[in-house]
């Protein structure tokens, strides 16, 4: 048979080009001698304390390895409070005082950088005096070299940020230090059910990330999107998504060759993307990756906002990353798949196979319950944003209130709990704790309810309010910490119930024990069933029952942040050393102006753009309006139409002007809450005048354009 012409060709892809871009362990295997390799390996896996005497040669060695990927800089990649990442490069560079110069990078520029900190957000943590900031070697996430092979290679090395006197700066310190608290209670969990300790426990992190695509030629010609990275007006077009044809619908040639280019960079990277899709908007797509180790998967996600903003223009795209950029359709999220692996390297929300195991399952369960209802604002807070105000709430986005939902069987197993524990469950068969198993689980049914703010999803749960704008950090913080102390409550009170000789179940599942646990579950669960809520997030009669709940509703930003500076929050965010009250307040102090800033920045730009742009525009319209009704007149019509086009495009442009004197009046005064209201009067007038003026006269591409022409 002749052989055919057309075979493939091997794609160097996927395997063979996986992390050669990261220095992750792999790379490490090769680049480092057999003991700093194991050294450095126990620190990122075990938590063993780095030995500063090994970061000679591995600085050596990452310098040459970044060197071999044409790298000529390096710089300490940290994440201090902007919300977004920050960096500094300084290039290997080192004169040899003979004329030339030799690559030098040594083990304290690895552990350690001062980037002059005094214009990084610190919320009065740092007088000017002590501006001085130092960014520390995080070893546990993995150095990368961006845009490798090219004049902007440059080795990037994940860093902590913290002042003079370690006062965390960032948002990656507090997240180790509430995995450091939740890694504590997790062992004891291990201890409690006797469970081999073979692993250190870690929590999970898959991130499904979700952005917009726009033309980059009209992305150029909206300086609302420029300037704040939303459309400030626009009106939603007759079609939009009410089709239902994006969702999972054909990606188009452009958009795949852009993907494709983002999941090579990733890979390179050592980011498993794995997912790629478009999602429920015109225009709207989703990315996510295999889920890993939290603190890693966190910069990940970082990685893969920026590759899809780097890469976007290479394509002539731009990626919108903000929350609601446009009003009347979906806006963009993060579903943050949250889990644990335990001590015995499994995943610890997993309904398990034997009685013991599951009784293990349903402890995890009841105190997810608790954290989550116990830190319902906390965790809130910890994804509040300007950005984010416009889509929690509203129809398409989880509300601002936190419930849990289960799914009917995981449901059903709780109010058993909560009545005595030896009922008949659904599906037929008696839960009695330490002595039934589990019906197994369908992932399927467990997966149901997309308005929920935190869904079980079979073995994780989905915390789907994060902005797709925002760092995971602060939500899994949040997280974490919530998670830490009702573990460490529940735990107490098993412990404080058992025979001090008996501090935890030898037998695997002697009796007392599981008296004991029933107790404690059963407890948690009436206390804390109120979280639970299988319904419509969506719906009005929801918030009604969870005000009947007494769940918080925090509906915008200052009041979600108000959390942050309550006492019960500080003391629990200091009891579980993941932040200082000096630090929780600083926090409040920046994320407030932050929020005051970009509402503030926002405002003007709506202000500016209605002078410039939109009055004129309107003012053009009702002339052409004028001088049509005026000839018509001449001529001897009377025309009932032209004059009614007239006087609404004329009683419109006199609202025009109203709205933006008031936006200026409340700008002035420095009120966010009212100039975000404001804006939203303002909007709606340039909206109906969108509708009445003709494109070429209207100074901005629509929605309808944006939407459908790439
Ligand atoms: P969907 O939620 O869209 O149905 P999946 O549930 O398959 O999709 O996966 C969504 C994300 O959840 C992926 O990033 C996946 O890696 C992640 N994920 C799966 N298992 C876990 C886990 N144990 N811990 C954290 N994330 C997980
Ligand atoms: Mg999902």
């Amino acid at each position: 048979m002749a052989k055919c012409d057309c075979e493939p060709k091997r794609s160097a892809g996927l395997a063979d080009n996986f992390g050669c871009d990261s220095f992750n362990l792999a790379t490490m295997r090769e680049w480092l001698s057999g003991k700093v390799y194991k050294a450095i390996k126990a620190t990122i896996q075990d938590g063993t304390p780095l030995d500063p005497a090994i970061a000679e040669e591995i600085a050596d060695a990452m310098k040459s390895w970044a060197i071999s990927k044409g790298a000529t800089h390096f710089t300490h990649w940290f994440q201090p409070l902007t919300g977004t990442t920050a960096e500094k490069h300084d290039s290997f560079l080192t004169p040899d005082f003979q004329g030339g110069v030799i690559a030098q990078f040594s083990g304290k520029e690895l552990i350690q950088g001062e980037p002059d900190a005094s214009s990084f957000p610190s919320g009065g943590l740092r007088a000017t005096f002590e501006a001085r900031g130092y960014t520390a070697w995080d070893p546990t996430s993995h150095a990368f070299v961006f845009n490798a092979h090219t004049s902007r290679a440059v080795l990037c090395i994940p860093t902590v940020f913290c002042g003079y006197h370690g006062e965390a700066l960032d948002v990656k310190t507090p997240l180790l230090r509430s995995q450091a608290a939740l890694v504590k209670q997790l062992k004891r969990v291990g201890t409690l059910f006797n469970v081999p300790e073979t692993h250190r426990p870690y929590a999970t992190l898959g991130s499904e990330q979700e952005y917009f695509l726009i033309d980059r030629k009209l992305y150029e010609s909206r300086p609302d999107i420029i300037m704040t990275g939303r459309t400030l007006f626009g009106r939603r077009p007759a079609r939009h998504q009410q089709m239902e044809d994006h969702y999972f619908g054909r990606i188009k040639k452009r958009v795949l060759e852009f993907m494709a280019d983002v999941d090579n960079r990733l890979w390179r990277l050592g980011v498993p993307s794995k997912t790629r899709h478009n999602e429920v908007s015109p225009a709207q797509f989703e990315i996510a990756p295999v889920f890993e180790e939290q603190n890693l998967a966190v910069d990940h996600n970082l990685v893969i906002m920026h590759t899809l903003q780097d890469l976007a223009p290479e394509h002539g795209f731009q990626c919108l990353l903000h929350e609601k950029p446009f009003a009347g359709v979906n806006g963009s999220g993060k579903h943050n798949n949250w889990s644990i692996v335990g001590t015995d390297g499994k995943n610890w929300f997993t309904p398990g196979e034997t009685p013991h195991e599951n009784a293990k399952f349903l402890f995890m369960l009841a105190s997810v319950l608790k954290a989550i209802d116990s830190s319902a604002a906390i965790i809130r807070a910890s994804v509040a944003s300007a950005a984010n105000d416009h889509r929690l709430g509203a129809n398409e986005a989880p509300p601002a209130i936190m419930s849990v939902y289960l799914g009917e069987q995981l449901e059903d197993i709780i109010s058993q709990i909560e009545t005595g524990g030896a009922k008949t469950s659904k599906k037929g068969g008696r839960i009695e704790i330490g002595v039934s198993t589990l019906p197994s689980l369908p992932r399927d049914v467990t997966d149901r309810n997309r308005t929920s703010p935190f869904a079980f999803t079979g073995n994780k749960f989905e915390f789907r309010a994060v902005g797709s704008s925002q760092s995971c950090a602060e939500p899994n913080t949040a997280l974490n910490l919530a998670m830490a102390a009702a573990l460490d409550e529940m735990l107490n009170a098993i412990e404080k119930k058992l025979p001090a000789a008996r501090k935890k179940d030898t037998e695997g599942h002697s009796k007392e024990f599981h008296a004991v646990l029933q107790d404690v579950l059963q407890d948690t669960v009436a206390k804390h069933k109120r979280i639970i809520f299988d319904g419509d997030g969506y719906s009005p009669d929801w918030k009604k029952e969870a005000a009947k709940r007494k769940l918080p509703n925090l509906e915008t930003t200052p009041e979600a942040l108000k959390t942050i500076i309550e006492p019960a929050t500080i003391a629990l965010y200091s009891k579980y050393g993941v932040l200082t009250e000096r630090e929780a307040r600083s926090r409040y102090e920046v994320y407030l102006h932050t929020w005051g800033q970009i509402v503030n920045m926002e405002g003007g730009c709506a202000l500016d753009l209605s002078r410039t742009f939109i009055i004129p525009a309107a003012l053009e319209m009702e002339k052409i309006l004028a001088k049509s009704l005026e000839s018509a007149e001449h001529f001897g019509r009377d025309d009932e139409s032209r004059r009614d086009a007239y006087t609404r495009v004329a009683e419109l442009v006199e609202e025009l002007y109203r709205s933006v004197n008031n936006l200026e009046t409340v700008l002035n005064d420095n009120n966010g809450s009212l100039v975000v209201t404001a804006m939203l009067e303002l909007r709606k007038v340039v909206d109906q005048l969108e509708d009445l003026v003709p494109d070429k006269i209207w100074p901005f591409p629509c929605y309808g354009e944006m939407f459908f022409t790439f």
